[in-house]
């Protein structure tokens, strides 16, 4: 399959993804049912409320969807009050307009410029049973994002999109449409059985994810499923009742929803966390490993001085500056609402630059710690970190995790906390379990041999020492 490049309004989902911390999109419905009692029960009430949630949820998500329906059974006045609304939207979040329109090629235009032309919206979700000539008025806006139906939520889903599997073949079509990268699927989080099939359909593809609050999917499942190829920043979560309070729930509405909206995104990362193995964005980053030239096949000495077949050199990563901060930008997303970090603190030599670049995509300082062959690691350079800062503890690979783990002693005799563990890539094989979180892009099972068991030794091939540590003298100079 041929790799294609992100629209824009992808871009600005994962920056938006990025910047936030969440992989919520929040609904914007002027449903009465929902309107709590202490606003005019009026299109004016509405749009306080609206207006509300706005200010709420600012931040703390990534994008909004308005409902098109209950705006349009609002005649004339709902209209207006979408456009007006659409005007307070940041101008740096995604914007959907959830319509599921699908009709001729000539009517789909005009939805098509209503949509994206009037309203403005970055986003649309349609119907795809018409075929491509009804798709393609959308698919022609390249940066924008459509999002085909696939398999929604409801019950009647079971009537034609999951009998026969017909959404396995609308998945297979819909991916062959996606040649300007501005195609996604709705693929609703109760649709637990489905979703690792659609995902191993369009390993890249953005899904859109509704069914998760009040229709009870299963987030750590979709999470798992869903994000197998891409990483979590494939999925958009989508909420709209969850983050809203009963209607006559006493207190501050504004201070409740936002509560309930950083409740939800807590429950996105505890999800991420223990999702499981297939959470870790693995593909995708080994993909940019090898395309950045970082495996290799040899014979080696790590660090550790654990022999081995195959290398992942960071260093070749680290040439590449655009590479190395979309790298870092995806592990800043993996660890999306982890909390707030001070500081990135690394082992130098090879932690140095990830660390950097960690820093600077979770608006942290960066440290790193040194040492004297056969010493402690200490912080130098007048480096200092002060009681209570929250310190995560970054390396670019980790092997048997020594030089990160000898980091900790530095952070507790200052006082401070140690959050995490941060990595490009983890080949301990399972056997780094420090404690506190390990968040990275790739595990690689790599086999590594005792010097004295090592095979490649016993064939007398040469051994390359690729490491950082026999540069002895750079880290003190
Ligand atoms: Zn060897």
């Amino acid at each position: 399959m041929t790799a294609t490049v992100p629209c824009n309004a992808v871009e600005k989902l994962n920056d938006a993804q990025s910047r936030t911390g969440s992989l919520l999109s929040i609904g914007l419905e002027p449903a009465f049912d929902y309107l709590p009692d202490c606003y005019p029960q009026t299109i004016e009430g509405q749009a306080q409320f609206l207006s509300t949630i706005i200010r709420a949820t600012s931040g703390f998500c990534c994008a909004y969807k308005f409902n098109l329906a209950f705006f349009e059974a609002l005649g004339v006045r709902g209209a207006s009050l979408l456009h007006s609304i659409r005007e307070k939207l940041p101008s740096d979040v995604l914007v959907i307009a959830d319509a599921k329109r699908g009709d001729i090629g000539s009517t789909a235009k005009q939805y098509a410029r209503a949509i994206y032309e009037e309203l403005n919206a970055d986003s649309t979700t349609l119907n795809p049973l018409m075929g491509f000539d009804s798709a393609e008025p959308f698919l022609e806006h390249s940066d924008k994002l459509n999002y085909f139906l696939v398999a929604t939520s409801n019950p009647g889903a079971a009537d034609f999109l999951l009998a026969g599997d017909l959404y396995l073949r609308i998945a297979e079509r819909v991916r062959d449409w996606n040649s300007r990268g501005n195609c996604g699927f709705v693929v609703g989080a109760t649709r637990d059985s489905q979703i690792r099939a659609i995902r191993a359909i369009a390993p890249s593809i953005p899904f859109l994810v509704p069914g998760l609050g009040a229709q009870g999917g299963d987030l750590k499942v979709t999470l798992r499923e869903g994000a197998s190829e891409g990483g979590p920043t494939n999925l958009l979560l989508h909420v709209t009742r969850g983050i809203l309070p009963a209607r006559s729930e006493p207190g501050d509405i504004e201070e409740i929803i936002r509560q309930k909206t950083m409740s939800w995104n807590e429950r996105v990362r505890e999800a991420i966390t223990n999702a499981g193995p297939r959470m870790s964005v693995e593909h995708e980053a080994e993909d940019l490993l090898k395309g950045a030239g970082a495996l290799k096949s040899g014979h080696f000495q790590l660090t550790s001085g654990l022999h081995s077949d195959r290398y992942c050199q960071c260093a070749t990563l680290f040439e590449q500056p655009e590479l190395a901060d979309k790298v870092a930008q995806r592990l800043a997303t993996v660890m999306g609402g982890t909390g707030r970090i001070d500081t990135v603190l690394t082992p130098a030599i090879g932690g140095i630059l990830w660390g950097y670049e960690l820093a600077r995509q979770l608006g942290a300082r960066s440290l790193f710690a040194e040492r004297q062959p056969g010493e402690r690691f200490t912080l130098r350079r007048g480096f200092t970190l002060a009681p209570g800062e929250r310190v995560l503890l970054a390396e670019d690979v980790i092997t048997t995790g020594k030089s990160v783990l000898e980091l900790i002693p530095l952070v507790e005799a200052a006082g401070a906390v140690v959050v995490g563990f941060a990595a490009v890539a983890d080949r301990s094989r399972g056997g780094f379990q420090p404690g506190p979180p390990v968040y990275t892009l790739a595990k690689l099972a790599f086999d590594t041999w005792e010097p004295a068991q090592c095979p490649l030794c016993a064939k007398g091939m040469p051994i390359d020492k690729p490491g950082s540590r026999v540069m002895k003298t750079s880290s003190t100079a």
